[in-house]
């Protein structure tokens, strides 16, 4: 048995895939410290780890106050996290022993702390893996387009952080790539080489283990006496990028003169009564156990978050994407090219396109069939299982 420190961060979509690994961890024998933020507690208790927690409106105000209009600034962002992290990290694991540490991909100050602790680490990749390439690309268009009066101080702000960890903890950091995919000498991907847009690019040391799906432990109350037959459309936005009302009043307007049963899940920052009278068709919730919804679903209309799109993929289920932010432009792109639905973009977007769209998907079967074959290909990749093969084998590779 090894003792595992596991860091995450504070959102649902860095923190589901993970709740197989650690419960199949700790069946194989593995002893598991998480630190996640606190809303994510009672579900990480219930894999069995141990679960400690570190302030989470510290940490977003951290994060946030690197600024959000530019890549880099969100690098800064994460870089401030660690303020807020390691510190806490550090207090709460002070004269304990760990074998490895795995660590989620973006959030948590994983790379660094791994090199505090000096531990061999695993990362944990929920969203696309980057090279080094294909990040300083992404990169690019701000060091060409913006001026040197915006870019200069969030550059110096840039090296001022960097200077200030070396510093406080005698870790260097190369590069912005460090900061914001956090490296590993093992990467876990949660999807296949197939979906991973230039799939090829990667070495032995990325693991492409398919989507992580299992028991979420929550207990929402859903009505699925409700819903009796496998043809309903699901619409979410994810639990992030989801404030959104002007969009849902849009899907009453496309779909109340439908036969379509519809289920939508509006997230919690918007009040189900803002949303005016709800067409008969439409079950209306803030949160829904979506991958058994999606079991039930002939559609998704998502924002491409990756676990969403991947949920959806792995049940087989045709998309409409309408990306928010973040890495969903890219997932929607990849979910068109391999043809298992289409995008749409948010700001032009009408009821009635919107319907025309969903009556595309839903009567052409070749999105069906794409669908389908990407089902079968993420169930054969092992998923959960899968990733803890790679990290024991990881393990035997470093003698622990
Ligand atoms: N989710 C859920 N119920 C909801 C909304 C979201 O279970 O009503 C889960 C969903 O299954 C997925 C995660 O929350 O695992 C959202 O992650 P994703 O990467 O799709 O999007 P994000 O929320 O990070 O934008």
């Amino acid at each position: 048995m090894a003792r595992v420190l596991f860091i995450n961060g504070g959102s649902e979509g860095h923190i589901n895939p993970t709740i197989g690994v650690v419960q199949e961890l700790i069946l194989r024998g593995e002893e598991v410290v998480y630190f996640c933020i606190e809303a994510f507690r009672e579900r990480m208790e219930k894999t069995g780890a141990s679960v400690r927690t570190f302030d989470d409106q510290k940490f977003i105000k951290a994060f946030i106050s690197g600024g959000r209009d530019y890549l880099p600034e969100r690098i800064n962002g994460l870089l401030l996290t660690a303020d807020i992290v390691i510190p806490s990290v550090l207090e709460q694991i002070e004269g304990e022993h760990f074998d490895y540490i795995i660590h989620d991909s973006m959030f948590g100050c994983g790379h660094l702390l791994a090199q505090i602790l000096k531990l061999p680490a695993v990362n944990s990749c929920t969203s696309f893996a980057q090279t080094k390439d294909s990040f300083d690309k992404m990169l690019e268009p701000f060091f060409i387009e913006v001026s040197t009066e915006i870019a200069k101080p969030i550059n110096d702000k840039f090296q001022s952080l960097t200077a200030r960890m070396k510093e406080k903890y005698d870790v260097d950091i190369q590069s912005p790539y460090e900061v914001f995919c956090n490296p590993a000498p093992l990467t876990i991907v949660y999807t296949t080489r197939e979906f991973q847009p230039d799939g090829e690019a990667f070495d032995q040391t990325y693991k492409f283990v398919g989507p992580s799906i299992s028991s979420r432990f929550t207990q929402e109350n859903f009505d699925f006496p409700a819903i009796k037959e496998n043809n309903l459309i699901y619409i979410s936005l994810g639990t992030v990028f989801n404030q959104a009302i002007d969009f849902y009043r849009l899907c009453f307007e496309a779909f109340k003169n439908t036969d379509h049963p519809i289920v939508m899940a509006i997230g919690n920052k918007v009040q189900i009564s803002d949303l005016g009278e709800i067409p008969k068709n439409f079950i209306v919730k803030n949160y829904v156990p979506q991958t058994d919804v999606l079991q039930y679903a002939k559609l998704f209309i998502t924002h491409g978050g990756m676990n969403s799109t991947l949920e959806s993929l792995y049940y087989g289920v045709p998309l409409i994407v309408i990306p928010q932010s973040a890495d969903q432009p890219v997932i929607a792109r990849q979910v068109a090219n391999i043809g298992a639905g289409i995008q749409l973009q948010m700001q032009s977007l009408t009821a009635n396109q919107l319907r025309e769209a969903v009556d595309h998907v839903i009567g052409l079967s070749s999105f069906k069939k794409a669908a389908a074959k990407l089902r079968e290909s993420f169930r054969k990749a092992g998923g959960y299982h899968q990733a803890v093969d790679e990290i024991l084998d990881f393990k035997s590779q470093y003698h622990i």
